[in-house]
């Protein structure tokens, strides 16, 4: 098994620099580099995450590969090619995408995942789970970015690839991306493994959003510090970069990362009025039963205070209220 493995990463490594080569050097990838420096990538960061072109052909790889003595049935079980079922022949998996190559641990290439350059669907094409690549194992960039993680003991959890490359362009080296899925045990397990404190910093559009509140609580329950950094309009990290460039970005969305609390408060606002008596009510109930679950006394002080003020409730009606909750058993 670990002969077939190295083969497989072999496989991988060579088409990944054909890919960055063809996507720096060539007439054929110069449409998809146009792509990526109109976005804002520089070609340091092309370097630095080896990101490659994919021509646009159906069996540009399948050729490359097997003249250089792979079998096609290995590079079938790499997810690199696919055999079509009318005459078992084989075609490209990968065409005409920006290829993003996923690193493991060690920085062997494991995978791809190839972006489409127009509004070609889908958006991202990843490599399907292989003997080498488990989706939910994997987070983008953690090789390069573990280091930085292990020093500064926090991480920085990005939805997208894109985000990932623009925030390190920005100077944040602890970033890194899931692979388009939620966040898994064995992701937080990594995590938990290599730092205290999380900071999600999601798309702030809806979906990012309760993804976000997801992967915070998951994270939190595992005993990591969560911090959660908001982008205003709906904008994603790498939108955010590019409009308003990195200095803002590590003061204003990094540097003022909101504490989980805050953000549940700001979360549990969502679709109420809370000019609306019974949305009022059971916001307070919402935020009263998370002020019960905070372990430090001052923490529940501090935003029971809050949570009164806000509201010109008296602090003996709050803890009452919160009494109730508690043997209602809510
Ligand atoms: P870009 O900035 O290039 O448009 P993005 O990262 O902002 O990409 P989102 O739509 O926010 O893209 O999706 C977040 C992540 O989810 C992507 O980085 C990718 O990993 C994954 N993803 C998005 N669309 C797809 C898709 N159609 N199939 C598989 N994965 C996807
Ligand atoms: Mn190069
Ligand atoms: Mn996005
Ligand atoms: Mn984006």
């Amino acid at each position: 098994a670990s002969k077939e493995f190295s083969k497989m990463i072999e496989a991988h490594e060579l088409i990944r620099k054909f890919y960055h080569h063809l996507l720096v050097n060539t007439k054929d990838g110069q449409h998809a580099l146009e792509y990526l420096l109109n976005r804002g990538f520089t070609l340091a960061s092309i370097e630095k995450f080896q990101i490659g072109y994919a021509l646009n052909s159906w069996d540009f790889v399948y050729k490359f590969l097997t003249k250089r003595n792979f079998e096609p049935e290995l590079l079938e079980r790499c997810g690199l090619i696919i055999k079509r079922e009318k005459d078992e022949t084989y075609f490209d998996r990968f065409r005409d995408r920006i290829m993003f190559p996923i690193l493991d641990q060690k920085g062997n290439t494991i995978a791809f995942s190839g972006r489409s350059l127009g509004a070609d669907e889908p958006k991202y094409l990843n490599s399907p789970e292989t003997a080498i690549f488990n989706k939910s194992k994997i987070l983008y960039n953690f090789h390069l970015a573990r280091a930085s993680i292990r020093k500064q003991q926090q991480v920085i959890l990005f939805e997208g690839f894109a985000d990932c490359i623009a925030a390190e362009r920005a100077g944040v080296e602890n970033g890194v991306a899931t692979m388009g899925t939620s966040l898994t045990s064995e992701h937080i397990a990594l995590i938990r493994r290599n730092a205290e404190a999380v900071t999600v910093c999601y798309d702030s559009d809806s979906a990012g959003i309760e993804a976000a509140y997801r992967a915070a609580t998951m994270l939190a329950e595992a005993g990591s510090h969560v911090r959660v950094a908001l982008m205003p309009d709906g904008l994603d990290p790498d939108d955010y970069i590019k409009k308003f460039g990195a200095e803002k970005f590590n003061k204003e969305i990094i540097g003022s990362s909101l504490t989980f609390m805050s953000f549940k408060l700001l979360y549990f606002r969502r679709g109420k009025d809370l000019q609306n008596e019974g949305d009022r009510l059971q916001y307070i109930e919402e935020v009263l039963m998370e002020i019960s679950q905070l372990d430090k006394a001052v923490e529940r002080d501090h935003y029971l205070r809050q949570l009164a003020n806000e509201f010109s409730l008296s602090l003996e009606a709050l803890k009452e209220q919160q009494r109730q909750l508690y043997f209602a058993g809510k």
